[in-house]
């Protein structure tokens, strides 16, 4: 195939933004290994990105990668989308958050992919000009348990997906059952971002991007924790986004 301007084994190189932590009385970066393990088995290249200080910096990581996956974490600041943090509300980490709105930019600009998770998909509704609920339990008090802590791969709930939606695209399904480890959630919805998987309480499981040309696909759950259930769907969610990437990405960009 001369015409293709990737050759079948070249895989995708995937950002994932690294956050702080202390440990062993070091500051170091890191991330769940779950994501690097996850872009890896779905045929990608995880790159670990540490917070970039601004603009340029981001350009230049976005143009060298092929897509982006904003990754779980610390609850987003709330002054990003204008509202006084509550008390349940964790302190923010500005570095992260400056980095990852920098990234989410640079990649709707340059037209990357991105699979936003859980945090991932709260902060890019609070940067596009959304809101969040900050904690579920009391601001909705009817809700399902959604759970901030518990087992990591366990299915919590169902969620039911828009037909026709890229996500239903990705995973082929209208409904899946998902592991829930969250206390915020989506309030109001950015412009430029739509609702495309609901739980059966109401909260927003999914939300992605109205742009045609730009794949943004975001989920309240953690797909990388579910990779190795015998159903694809999760999977296929990394699978979608390199897919993307293939014709969209560095290499089809040159
Ligand atoms: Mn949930």
């Amino acid at each position: 195939m001369p015409d293709s301007p990737r050759s079948p084994d070249r895989r995708p190189l995937v950002a994932l933004p690294a956050s702080h932590e202390m440990v062993r009385e070091l500051p170091r970066m890191r991330t769940n290994q779950a994501y690097s393990d996850a872009v890896a088995q779905a045929g990608g290249i995880p790159l670990l990105v540490p917070p970039v200080p601004d603009e340029a910096a981001a350009l230049a990581v976005l143009a060298a990668v092929d897509a982006l996956v904003l990754t779980g974490g610390e609850d987003v600041d709330p002054a990003l989308y204008g509202r006084p943090r509550r008390p349940e509300t964790e302190p923010p980490d500005h570095d992260r958050d400056r980095s990852e709105r920098f990234l989410l930019l640079a990649a709707r600009e340059l037209g990357r992919p991105v699979l936003a998770i859980c945090r991932g998909m709260q902060l890019t509704n609070a940067v596009l000009g959304g809101t969040l609920v900050q904690h579920l339990p009391v601001e909705r008090p009817d809700a399902l348990l959604h759970r901030e802590q518990g087992p990591r791969r366990e299915l919590v709930h169902a969620a039911d997906v828009e037909p026709g939606s890229r996500l239903h695209e990705a995973i082929g399904v209208e409904r899946l059952q998902v592991n829930s480890l969250h206390h915020q959630g989506i309030d109001d919805v950015a412009p430029g971002l739509r609702i495309t998987a609901r739980a059966e309480d109401g909260a927003v499981e999914a939300l992605e991007s109205t742009d045609p040309d730009w794949w943004l696909v975001g989920v309240q759950w953690h797909p990388e924790e579910l990779t190795w259930r015998p159903e694809p769907f999760h999977r296929r969610l990394f699978e979608a986004l390199f897919a993307i990437a293939n014709e969209r990405g560095r290499v089809a960009a040159t």
